[in-house]
């Protein structure tokens, strides 16, 4: 076999070392007795030496011994087993500057005997750090910076699945309003809130706890242990009930935090967010701004209204099974009936007749109740049209469905096409709804109002509400809620709070229906009060209009003849 030549190229240590000073990463060449016998030019630019500094010298010139020790012991095996290594590790240079480099060293064999390394050094300190910064985004979230869900995934593995086992708590914590704030400050104003909020939520998280965004507003407490669970959800409920102030605006939210606690029956990572989300959802449907613990019944609460929302899509094909009844409210002073409040039933083929208060919030959440309530508003107009009588009909409106930008449209519509004059239509809407009502809500009513439908603010005295919200919405009438009527002879105050709310009644200029009437005492103390008009137990329960008593409505027929 003939070997290929390069003539002249190596035939002087000379010409090699010119050859590699050509190679721009360093590179050198040590004996069995760790002796530099090569080193390029890269390399002593690297190392910070003279290539004739370096040159029959051992690594004892450049590093600390301890190093030395290391790198020897290295080379010793790659010289017994001849087998490449690799090393990868921060080296500081003389200016300070630290560098992670992987040295990859290979044996040869010389033909006249002798053993030598080969040593190429590479800088990865680029490759590191994007390695690194890919990483973090891989378990980050880009606008908080706290945790993403794989992160928090990770995390619960290693606590649920450890060697020794845990019993984390998941607090799955949703902001209430904060779709409001970001329809109506816009999305900048909803990033620096989720910013804002996502600060106050590190606060609250203890070292080894983990605070995650899942995407949205919803956010994740991940504690390693449940024992604080409820204080900590206290503490965090707080955090997000202070307001935040946002550039110029000053903004208010609220929080609902579902609460599961890991224990022996629940130890995989989906099971314990489920039963976290469960929890949520107890929480949001108590009225928000609390948190619920996970308990086994809330799963069958759940299914059950899973199972009623299917067969309300169903029902809501031809609304056969959805009726009205009908409730009078009366003048105070004559007792003559001068409206009826529609109210909706669902005959269930199964469960039989079901209350609103269980089924409208399931139609509002998923807004079923925009079709609904124009099938109730359609058929309560209808019925009491059908009296023949000059009687105002008053009809629920959820928030909801004043969200529908074409609501006040498809009313008038509506009561135009059954011919019914809009003076005899009045639209029943709580206090709280008004209370979180954005200006679209507001102008919309307002819209409705000039064309002379009338608006009643239902429920009132149980929100918020301050002279100054009132004042955003013109009514025609306030109804004093219930508890306050049922609180008469009961609560020693029942007297002034109800003369406060006619009287902030008679300052508007308008009606107060009392709800809820159930006794002759209660009757009486209203009339004194001067509450214009009376709903309740009392005058009549609700009924399907063909029930409602003929002397009541017979009466208001006399004197509309
Ligand atoms: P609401 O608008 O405050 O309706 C009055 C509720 O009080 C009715 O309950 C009525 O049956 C009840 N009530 C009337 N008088 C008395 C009384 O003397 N004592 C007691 N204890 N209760 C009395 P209902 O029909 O169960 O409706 C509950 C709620 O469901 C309503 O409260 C309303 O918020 C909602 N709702 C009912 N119908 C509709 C509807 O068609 N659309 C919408 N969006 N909501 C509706
Ligand atoms: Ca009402
Ligand atoms: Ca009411």
């Amino acid at each position: 076999m003939t070997h290929l030549s390069l003539p002249g190229i190596f035939d002087s240590v000379d010409s090699l070392q010119s050859f590699v000073d050509i190679i721009p990463c360093p590179i050198f060449v040590k004996d069995r007795q760790h002796r530099f016998v090569l080193v390029n030019q890269a390399a002593a630019d690297f190392f910070g030496m003279h290539q004739n500094e370096l040159l029959g010298h051992t690594d004892l010139n450049l590093f600390p011994k301890e190093h030395v020790a290391e790198y020897w012991m290295m080379d010793d095996l790659l010289f017994s087993t001849g087998e490449t290594n690799e090393n990868e590790e921060d080296l500081t240079d003389r200016a300070g500057n630290t560098r992670r480099i992987v040295t990859r060293k290979s044996p040869v064999k010389l033909s006249t005997g002798g053993d030598l390394l080969v040593a190429v050094i590479s800088d990865v300190t680029e490759i590191r750090q994007a390695e690194a910064h890919n990483r973090y985004l891989a378990f980050h979230d880009q606008l908080t910076g706290l945790a993403n869900r794989a992160m928090l995934y990770k995390r619960l593995d290693e606590l649920l699945g450890g060697p020794v086992p845990r019993h984390p708590a998941v607090l799955l914590v949703d902001l209430d309003r904060f779709k409001e704030v970001n329809d109506c400050l816009g999305h900048l104003v909803g990033d620096e809130l989720i910013r804002a909020f996502a600060d106050r939520l590190v606060a609250c998280a203890g070292s080894t706890d983990l605070a995650v965004r899942l995407g949205g507003d919803e956010f994740v407490l991940l504690l390693s242990t449940a024992d604080d669970a409820e204080a900590v959800s206290d503490r965090i409920l707080e955090a997000a009930h202070a307001p935040f102030s946002i550039g110029e605006s000053q903004v208010m939210i609220g929080a609902s935090i579902g609460v599961a606690k890991a224990d022996h029956g629940c130890e995989l990572p989906n099971e314990l967010l489920r039963r976290a989300d469960v929890a949520l959802y107890r929480a949001k449907s108590l009225g928000r701004n609390r948190f619920a613990l996970f308990s086994p019944d809330m799963d069958e609460g759940r299914q059950a209204r899973m199972d009623l929302e299917a067969e309300m899509r169903l029902a809501l094909a031809d609304f056969s099974q959805f009726e009205l009844h009908f409730q009078p409210q009366v003048r105070s002073d004559t007792g003559r009936v001068v409206a009826i409040e529609a109210l909706v039933r669902w005959r269930h083929p199964r469960l039989g007749l079901i209350a609103p208060s269980r089924f409208i919030p399931i139609a509002e959440e998923t807004g079923l109740i925009v079709p609904l309530g124009y099938w109730i508003l359609a058929d309560a107009v209808r019925q009491v049209k059908a009296l023949g009588l000059s009687i105002r009909v008053a009809v629920n409106v959820s928030p909801v469905q004043l969200r529908q930008t074409c609501f006040a449209e498809k009313v008038l519509q509506t009561i135009a096409r059954l011919d019914f004059p809009p003076e005899l239509l009045e639209l029943e809407i709580t206090e709280t709804a008004v209370f979180h009502a954005n200006k679209p809500e507001i102008d919309i009513l307002d819209s409705l109002r000039r064309r002379g439908v009338r608006v009643a603010l239902d429920d009132f005295g149980t929100g918020y509400s301050t002279l100054t919200h009132l004042r955003r919405l013109a009514v025609d009438k306030i109804k004093i809620d219930r508890t306050f009527v049922r609180s008469i002879g009961q609560m020693t105050d029942a007297d002034a709070i109800i003369r406060a709310l006619v009287q902030l009644g008679n300052s508007l200029g308008v009606d107060t229906t009392a709800e809820g009437v159930e006794t002759e005492e209660q009757r009486q103390l209203l009339c004194e009060l001067g509450c214009t008009e009376l709903q309740g137990f009392l005058i009549a329960r609700p009924t399907p209009m063909a029930e409602i008593e003929a002397s009541l409505i017979g009466e208001t027929r006399q004197r509309a003849l």
